[in-house]
Formats: structure tokens, sequence, C-alpha cells
């Protein structure tokens, strides 16, 4: 094989400027003919099926600085990938350059500090893993194979939020690769503006290559689990979830369910394709005191499972994992909420008795308490002051049946949006949504400030395949 059909010259780059690229790498650099290729540029959603022109893998820091620096002065299209778990798929792009950071996924804990460092490609279960045996945990989101770098740098919130606020707010530094190619280390007292902007802003500001956490004490045992209802007694769980969600202390957080009952062992066959409710729940703190507060759940109603009980924190992170698995078709729409009035519920209701597929749902999850309280000083996460986040999560194998999934998404969601405080969660807006619904995903002042922070760290916008915030000016 000669050396021009190994390395490929995709995007009209010379092959020396690539053989140069590579002799600085430590990590890997791939083109479409290499084994590999196609792994890395796959994302969790197949809606998504970009093919860059070359993925770097790196190993180390000096890695994705050489690569940056590359994208910057070739001037092609950059894109980051972390978990590879975003709706919208900006991890990957056509003709460009993909830095694909599956190589560093290393997790270290410093006990003695609650210190939690984090490589750019760790999902949230390496860090559960490696975080649980010291009996603490970074707060993170309720599906244990996304990211850890683009749910912080979205803000991320999960089962402890209530009780401790946003994955973003635990940050004690990161290290950065800026769009000038330097490594720069921000904390509240080093480029604290830049740390500001990480801290719910998204990719926009440079390629993070270490997260450094505070972590909380939790586990290993807490309470929690999922009770699932028949259709029928729908209307009152929906009302019994709002009030229950609304008495909750800020240990207890829950999650309303709509979705087809899976043929799960734990429920009865009859069930099984049928539509149910649920609400599934953690207590982040005492197990024992944890069962005594979801017990007034476990009384309610007749459920049809019930799997609420002392487990393992790791355990209860990931128990939700089978139902979005990678690689099926995705489409979501979201809003937050201030409320869940019982107009609401029916509306949801009626959309759930008309899922188009066996896959799709509907999650309503609680929020307030800390999240709520941590209102200044933390970052760039918007719109805390919301009670509900809702998701409504088309789902499906088939791409000829797409317009039929995607339709009933938007037309539930356009049943939702009245009820909306106005603004959206940045991590869940598909690729389609653009400049107008990324504004409504922060608030002015805040978008204001971050397009600011942006001018400074990357005025020619390198990093724009992502949920894009403008260089002001
Ligand atoms: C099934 C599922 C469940 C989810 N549950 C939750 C939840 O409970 N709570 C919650 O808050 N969110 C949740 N999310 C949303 C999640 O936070 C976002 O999808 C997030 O972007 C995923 O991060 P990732 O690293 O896996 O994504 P990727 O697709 O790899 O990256 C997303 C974007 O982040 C940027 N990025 C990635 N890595 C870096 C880096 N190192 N430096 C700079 N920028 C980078 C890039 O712009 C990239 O396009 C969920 C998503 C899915 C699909």
């Amino acid at each position: 094989m000669t050396s021009q059909s190994r390395i490929g010259t995709g995007a009209g780059i010379s092959v020396q400027a690539l053989e140069s690229l590579r002799a600085t790498l430590n990590g890997d650099l791939l083109n479409n003919q290499d084994p590999g290729y196609d792994e890395a540029r796959s994302v969790w959603n197949a809606m998504i099926d970009r093919r860059p022109a070359h993925i770097v893998q790196p190993r180390t820091t000096a890695d994705i600085a050489a690569a940056v620096s590359f994208a910057r002065d070739q001037q092609l299209p950059l894109s980051i990938k972390g978990g590879g778990h975003n709706i919208a798929g900006l991890a990957v792009c056509d003709d460009g350059l993909m830095i694909d950071c599956s190589l560093m996924r290393s997790v270290s804990v410093d006990e003695s500090t609650s210190g939690v460092r984090v490589q750019p490609g760790a999902v949230w279960g390496d860090v559960d893993q490696v975080t649980q045996p010291y009996g603490l945990a970074v707060p993170s989101g309720i599906i244990s194979t996304t990211g850890v770098a683009g749910l912080t740098l979205g803000g991320g919130f999960g089962w402890t939020t209530r009780k401790w606020g946003h994955t973003a707010d635990h940050l004690r530094s990161v290290e950065i690769v800026t769009a000038d190619g330097q490594i720069r280390r921000a904390s509240e007292t080093e480029n604290a503006d830049l740390f500001w902007a990480v801290q719910g802003g998204g990719g926009n500001f440079g390629v993070v290559t270490e997260f450094e956490f505070e972590a909380r004490r939790i586990g290993p045992t807490i309470a929690g689990g999922l009770v699932l209802y028949p259709m029928d007694e729908a209307p009152e769980v929906v009302r019994f979830f709002r009030e229950f969600s609304q008495a909750a202390s800020e240990d207890l957080t829950t999650l309303l369910v709509l979705r087809i009952a899976p043929p799960a062992p734990f429920l009865p066959e009859e069930v099984h394709g049928k539509p149910v409710a649920g609400i599934a729940a953690m207590y982040a703190g005492d197990p024992d005191q944890g069962m005594e507060s979801l017990a007034p759940l476990k009384a309610f109603g007749s459920p049809l499972a019930d799997t609420i009980s002392p487990k393992e924190y790791a355990i209860h992170q990931s128990f939700l994992d089978s139902g979005q698995p990678h690689g099926r078709r995705y489409y979501w729409k979201s809003e937050y909420l201030p409320d869940v009035p019982s107009e609401l519920g029916s509306k949801m209701l009626d959309h759930c008795a008309k899922f188009t597929s066996p896959h799709s749902s509907m999650l309503c999850m609680r929020l307030g308490g800390a999240a709520k309280r941590n209102q200044s000083g933390h970052g760039a996460v918007s719109h805390r002051s919301a009670e509900y986040v809702v998701a409504i999560q088309g789902a499906w194998e088939d791409p000829a049946t797409d317009d039929e999934h995607i339709g009933w998404v938007r037309s539930f969601h356009q049943e939702v949006r009245p009820y909306s405080t106005g603004g959206t969660y940045v991590n869940f807006l598909t690729e389609e949504e653009g400049a107008d619904r990324i504004q409504d995903a922060y608030e002015p002042e805040i978008y204001q400030r971050l397009a600011g922070i942006k001018a400074i760290y990357d005025s020619e916008n390198l990093f724009r395949m992502n949920k894009n915030i403008k260089p002001a000016g």
C-alpha cells in the first residue's frame, strides 16, 4: 500500500501535512480506509451518518492541541466527540477533522480532597466504577453510557441535582485547549471567565482535556427503582406524580415515564407491548430513610410492577440504560416546565395513547431544590428556576418510517409548548434546532456574556460544530 492510499487526502490536505500531524501524535490518525473509521464516526443516534475526512484519536493533551492547531491552520471543519451521546450528533463533521476522545477515558480519585479527575472520553459508568469504592460520586445524568464531557459542558442534571445542584456546579477546574492551540487551566482563580463559560456554555470555548470535579458522598446503597401502572390508571398516576414530587424532600427525585411496556421479565406478559405509566425515583441518602420516603409511592394504586428497594447506587445509575441503546434512530423535543397541571397531564396521556413506535417515550423529571438555589455565581447554566423538564423521545429502527415518528414528536411538542417556561435544555436540542432555540436555552444576559467570552477565546468560531454561540461583534 502506498503512503498516499494509506493516508488519504480527504478535504484536499497534502500528504506531507498529514504525515507531519501523524508524526506528532501519540494517538491515531484515521481516514475512511482504516479499520476503526466507521466505529469512530458512529454515534448513539443512528440518524447521524457523517464522514469526517480525518479522525484523530488522541492519547494526550498534546495530541489534542496538535489536532486543534492542524484544523485551524488547514481551515478544516472541526468536531469533538466525547461519549457520542448527543441527540444532535454534532460530535461528527462531514469532510473535516473529528477529534474522537474515546482512547482517553481514565478517571482518578483523590480521597483526601474528594477530587475526581476525568479524561474527556469517559462516560458516567466509568466515573461511578472508580468513585463508588470510595463512597463518592460526581452528580451526573440518568444513563450511564452518556459522556462526561458533553453532559457537564451543557449543565447536567440527574438523580442528585435536587440535593446538590447541576454537574457543572461540581467542577473545580478544567484543562482546555483553546482555538489558538494553547493548553490552559480554568478555575475560579485562573481564567475565571473561561471557567464560568464552560459551566453550561457547551463545547464553544475549546476542547476540555481534563475535568476536575468535587465529588459527593453517596452509596454504596441507596433506595430507588420504578413503579409501573397500567394505562387506565395513568390519569391518577400523573396527578399523584405532581403531588408527590412537589411534597418531596430535596433528597428525593422522581421521574414520570410514559412508554410502551417492554418484554421485561418483571412485567406480566399480557402488558408487553401496551402503553404503561411509571414513576421512577431515587433517594440520595440513607436507604432506610429513603424507603420510608418512598412508602407513599409504593402504596399508591395497583402497580403492575414495583422495583423500588435498597440497591447499589451504581446499579440505579444504569437501570434505565437498556431503554436507550446505541444505534436506534432518535428524535427529541424538550421544554422546561413550571408545573405539570392536570390539563397538560391529559395532553401527555392523549399522545402516549398514540405511540408510533414501541421504543418511544415521554419522560418528565422533577428539578427544583439545589438546582434552583444555585442561582448565581455558578457558571452559564440557565433556567435554574424550572421545576420540571420534559423530554418527548421518539425512537425507532426503520429509516423508511422517519417521518411518522418525527411527526408524532412534533405534534406532541406543539401541545406541550404552551406550558413551557419558554426555556429549553441545550443538551436536548436536535440538529435542526438553530439560533432561536439556542437562545431559548440561555437567559439573555448569560447568552450575551457567553458571546463576549467566545469573542475573546474563539473569535473565528473554530469551535462551531456545537450548539453554537457566535462570537460577539
Ligand atoms: C440517552 C440519553 C440520556 C441522557 N440523559 C441525560 C441526563 O440524565 N441528564 C443530562 O443532563 N443530560 C442527559 N442527556 C443529554 C446529554 O447530556 C447530552 O447528550 C451530552 O451532550 C452528551 O455528552 P457526550 O459527551 O456523550 O456527547 P457528544 O455527542 O460526544 O458531544 C456532544 C457535544 O459536546 C461537545 N464536546 C464533547 N466533548 C468535548 C470536549 N472534550 N471539549 C469540548 N467540547 C466537547 C461537542 O460540541 C459535541 O458536539 C442524555 C442524552 C442521551 C442520549
